[in-house]
């Protein structure tokens, strides 16, 4: 194992500053999340009610959760 000599010196790291690849912007549906609350409904007519909430996938990203710029 070769030892370096201690220049004092810490070795010079770039950083190189890439440019921000732009975040794909999350689905403003469900907020990035790839799932939304899909009500559970029953009854029929004005009996009509929501009684709970399930996840489902966002249909508008396909539960990517980012926003698909391409459609
Ligand atoms: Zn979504």
């Amino acid at each position: 194992m070769a030892t370096r000599p201690d220049t004092g010196k810490t070795p010079a790291r770039r950083r190189t500053t890439k440019p921000k690849v732009a975040a794909p912007a999350s689905c403003p549906v469900c907020k990035g999340d790839g799932t939304v609350s899909v009500p559970v409904m029953v009854g029929r007519g004005k009996q009509r009610r929501q009684v709970a909430a399930q996840d489902g996938m966002c249909l508008t990203c396909l539960g990517s959760g980012q926003s698909d710029a391409t459609t």
